[in-house]
């Protein structure tokens, strides 16, 4: 795995961060995450002839990606000895699930623990979203635990400890996610016998589900961490996520955050072929220097030009803009009007996310009234602005329960709150 980590230096001081943590796999290694290609090897581990080794790839990932399951023994296109000879030398194990909440409104979090590099330290942990609306289930997923840029407003930017997922990692919230929803072909669903005469969909949200039986339909790499600089993990993990004989969720329906990796965004559309959304946040390049430090390397210019050039960019797939609203520093008029002067001619969409606060931060959200205000400049623009209805309020409220940290409590706060923005 290729691994790009900025380092500091006196004319660019914008990552501060130690390198990144190792991972250090597991005894009994999972299958999840493996490509085809990495699961004929894996086969061919355990003694599966060659000529063999493909057609029983098409079970395995029939069994791992379609239906979900979580052992071998139950794989019943495969001979006994084979089975076994799985079970010995692999598990299918996902990310731990160590908390789960259910708001009212359906919003679901869970709480996964991650293994460190050195046994004993503290574990790692990453949160995994899930928001249900009328006619899709957002799950927003992370990349890294922790991230190696330091966005001010940002409290992941804060966190001292950084690793990589793995792709299994990656992929494992969304097989975590739907283990949980009882979102495979065949499962009983988490809300059975709530609402039985009912959709799965239908019974989370509480809405009738117009277009799929599925719960989770889109997926946003909006979780912890900077997807773009552990991009050859997410774009595995995101190939098997888009994967029509599994899980089968449509790269139109993907959506890949970043603070402006302009060398890798190229091959976010090219290798992946993703939406993707662009943590703008600031107008002009003095601000968005403070707010996103990496913008000191590639600034607002050079990040556009390569928004413009995103490969499959176009009306039908814009590129959907964040742009958090910190009250008395980017929430301006004035910044609104600049803002929409300067996507024109991008097939953009521009996502307002109010700011989330945690302790210790210097910003506060900008009032109500000034974002609308700011959310009519940008209407009147011809873009759909959406401000998202805050969801899972109760659960968030409830957070202290999942980890006692304050701090903590906010990182999951701000998750939650920029993956409803996506939510339109
Ligand atoms: N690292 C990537 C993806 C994860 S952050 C990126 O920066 O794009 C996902 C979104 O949440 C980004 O737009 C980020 O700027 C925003 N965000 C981070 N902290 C926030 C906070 N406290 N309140 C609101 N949005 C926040
Ligand atoms: Fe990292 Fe994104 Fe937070 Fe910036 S906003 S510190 S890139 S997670």
């Amino acid at each position: 795995m290729t691994t790009t980590v900025e380092t500091a230096s006196a004319s660019a001081p914008f990552v501060e961060k130690t390198p990144l943590e190792r991972y250090v796999a597991p005894e009994k290694p999972s299958l999840i995450g493996l490509s085809r290609a990495e699961l004929v090897d894996a086969l061919g581990e355990v003694g599966v002839p060659e000529g063999q080794r493909k057609m029983r790839v098409q079970q395995l990932w029939h069994w791992i990606y379609f239906r979900g399951l979580t052992s071998f023994d139950t794989m019943t296109s495969m001979s006994k000895d084979l089975r076994s000879a799985l079970e010995q030398r692999f598990t299918l194990a996902r990310p731990e699930v160590v908390a789960e909440q259910l708001s009212v409104d359906g919003t679901r979090k869970w709480l996964l623990r991650l293994p460190g590099e050195t046994q004993g330290e503290r574990p790692h942990e990453v949160e995994c979203v899930y928001i249900p609306d009328t006619a899709r289930g957002t799950l927003c997923v992370s990349s890294q635990v922790g991230c190696t840029l330091t966005c001010t407003f940002c409290h992941t930017g804060t966190q001292r400890l950084v690793r990589n997922l793995t792709a299994g990692e990656i992929a494992g919230q969304v097989m975590v996610a739907k283990d949980r929803l009882g979102d495979w072909p065949g499962a009983i669903r988490a809300t059975d016998g709530v609402m039985p005469q009912k959709s799965s969909k239908e019974r989370i949200s509480g809405k009738p589900d117009m277009r799929t039986d599925r719960c989770i339909t889109n997926i946003v790499m909006m979780g912890m961490g900077e997807p773009l600089y552990n991009l050859d993990a997410v774009r595995d993990a995101l190939l098997i996520v888009a994967d029509g004989e599994g899980l089968g969720i449509s790269k139109r329906r993907i959506t890949l955050s970043t603070s402006g990796v302009v060398p890798n965004i190229e091959r976010a559309g090219s290798e992946i072929g993703c939406l993707l959304a662009v943590s703008l946040h600031a107008v002009r390049d003095e601000l968005r220097n403070e707010l996103v430090p990496l913008n000191r390397k590639y600034p607002i210019a050079e990040l556009l030009e390569a928004c413009r050039n995103y490969p499959g960019a176009s009306n039908a797939k814009r590129i959907t803009f964040e742009y958090v609203m910190l009250k008395d520093v980017n929430d301006s008029i004035e910044d609104a009007k600049a803002l929409v002067r300067l996507l024109k001619g991008i097939p953009a969409k521009i996502n307002l996310i109010p700011f989330n606060p945690w302790p210790g931060t210097k910003y506060e959200c900008s009032d109500w009234e000034q974002i609308e205000k700011f959310s009519q400049v940008v209407f009147d623009a011809g873009y759909a602005s959406p401000v998202r209805t805050p969801r899972g309020r109760d659960i968030l409220a409830a957070c202290g329960q999942l980890k006692s940290a304050t701090e903590k409590l906010s990182a999951r706060e701000r998750m939650a709150l920029r993956a409803m923005a996506m939510t339109d």
